[in-house]
């Protein structure tokens, strides 16, 4: 215990100093923010932030939230099983598991007319959707910042390029895929301008977030674990996905549900009160059901966009 207060008393001292208010909403412009509530960094850190909403939109972002030279370190965790590939544990064997049926999932929202072209994985962790896809026979390129994440990628075959490298010598991809990345992405806007440009005519960008708006989230109220400050800035409703897509001269097609993210969320999200994990199943479940039969969206969603011909 003792050492975690010191942890957290350092990290606070450091990131006092190296946090940074948004100057704009990414969606509307607008300049001004009111704080909602506040979220511990539940998975690292332990620190407090504040999420905020744009007064002209409604959108909910982190904020302030670390500098972008600091945001790095927020992920230093064995336990970021997106990105290890670890297999300890059985919240990340499960997790690993379901992996595949979730690939299934992903590979299926893509539309069948799709043009012929090499699909391109921006954020790919270690890189597994990309092998699913070549055991599909796709031609296919993945993008991915953290180094650790490269190494993990080419240590299971998969050779992944740098962010920074996408879009060298003007190649144009029929498919580029972002699962769960948008909304750790700063400069979105940016990145979105970047993706749009190097989309062939007709081509498909899918983009996977979580849903504040689905049962799961207003259940665990600020314990629900993909809130995941600092490392999300940027919080989605459908609206707001929607909205700052289209402002990138690509058409909303279609959503569909990720079914199995409410699950694993809902597990994460009861251990964050230091409750009965194994209950998020049941919660995770609910989340599913009212998405089905009611009002609600679920937990995480994927939607298609397409850019005109
Ligand atoms: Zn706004």
């Amino acid at each position: 215990m003792s050492d975690d207060s010191t942890f957290h008393v350092e990290q606070t001292k450091n990131s006092v100093a190296e946090k940074v208010q948004l100057s704009h909403c990414p969606i509307c412009n607008n300049t001004k923010f009111k704080s909602k509530f506040s979220v511990l960094d539940h998975f690292y850190s332990h620190e407090e932030f504040h999420i905020a909403e744009c007064n002209g939109c409604g959108f909910l972002c982190t904020n302030p939230r670390p500098a972008n030279s600091i945001l790095p370190s927020y992920y230093n965790s064995d336990a970021y099983v997106s990105h290890s590939g670890s297999k300890k544990g059985l919240l990340n064997r499960i997790y690993h598991q379901v992996q595949t049926f979730n690939f299934r999932i992903k590979y299926r929202s893509i539309p069948l007319d799709v043009p012929h072209g090499t699909w391109a994985d921006y954020g790919a962790g270690n890189g597994g959707f990309l092998r699913y896809l070549k055991g599909k026979g796709k031609d296919v390129i993945g993008f991915e910042p953290e180094e650790d994440a490269r190494k993990n990628a080419a240590n299971q075959g998969m050779d992944l390029s740098p962010v920074s490298d996408f879009g060298h010598k003007n190649k144009s991809y029929s498919c580029i895929t972002m699962w769960h990345v948008l909304e750790h992405i700063p400069d979105v806007n940016e990145v979105l301008d970047k993706l749009v440009s190097h989309l062939t005519p007709g081509g498909i960008l899918a983009i996977a977030v979580p849903n504040y708006e689905s049962f799961d989230a207003k259940w665990y109220r600020e314990y629900w674990a993909a809130f995941d400050v600092p490392r999300h800035i940027w919080h989605f409703s459908e609206k707001h996905i929607i909205r700052l897509c289209q402002k990138h001269q690509i058409e909303f097609q279609y959503k569909k549900p990720m079914p199995f993210d409410s699950f694993y969320v809902s597990i994460l999200s009861e251990g964050y009160q230091n409750k009965f994990k194994p209950k998020g199943i049941i919660l995770g479940a609910l989340s599913n059901l009212y998405a089905r039969f009611s009002d609600y969206p679920y937990s995480s969603q994927i939607y298609i966009f397409k850019k005109p011909i």
